[in-house]
């Protein structure tokens, strides 16, 4: 499948790792939006926040667990945001489930 998530688990695009077990990677995002600005996806291919499933839903509260942790690790003390853009109005560009997680400045509200 020509996913670019896929290539960056398989290792065949380099990143650069914040965090790794058997189900899930954390990544920093290429273009960073915050001075914190990591990405956080299955290992396994889901498209998007819109195809959870009773199957699989596990890896979500999994993913926030890696997130509670990464925010430990970073000492992100003054908050930090977790966000999933869906499909194209939700400003999705890569169709692999992954969570951002922002920090290190104010983040506006609502998103624009
Ligand atoms: P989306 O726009 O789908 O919510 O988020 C995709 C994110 O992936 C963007 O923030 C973008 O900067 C990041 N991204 C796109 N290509 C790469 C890449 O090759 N490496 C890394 N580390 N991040 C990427
Ligand atoms: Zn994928």
């Amino acid at each position: 499948m020509d996913c670019l998530f896929c290539k960056i688990i398989e290792g065949t695009i380099p990143s650069k790792k914040a965090y790794e077990d058997d189900l899930v990677l954390s990544f920093y995002d290429i273009d960073p939006k915050a001075p914190f600005h990591v990405l956080i996806i299955p290992k396994q291919h889901i498209d998007s926040a819109a195809k959870i499933t009773p199957e699989n839903s596990s890896i979500v509260a999994h993913i926030f667990e890696v997130a509670a942790k990464l925010a430990k690790e970073h000492d992100l003390k003054d908050g930090f945001r977790i966000v999933t853009n869906c499909g194209e109005q939700g400003g999705q560009t890569v169709n692999h489930l992954h969570f951002h997680m922002l920090a290190g400045r104010n983040l506006g509200w609502p998103p624009g």
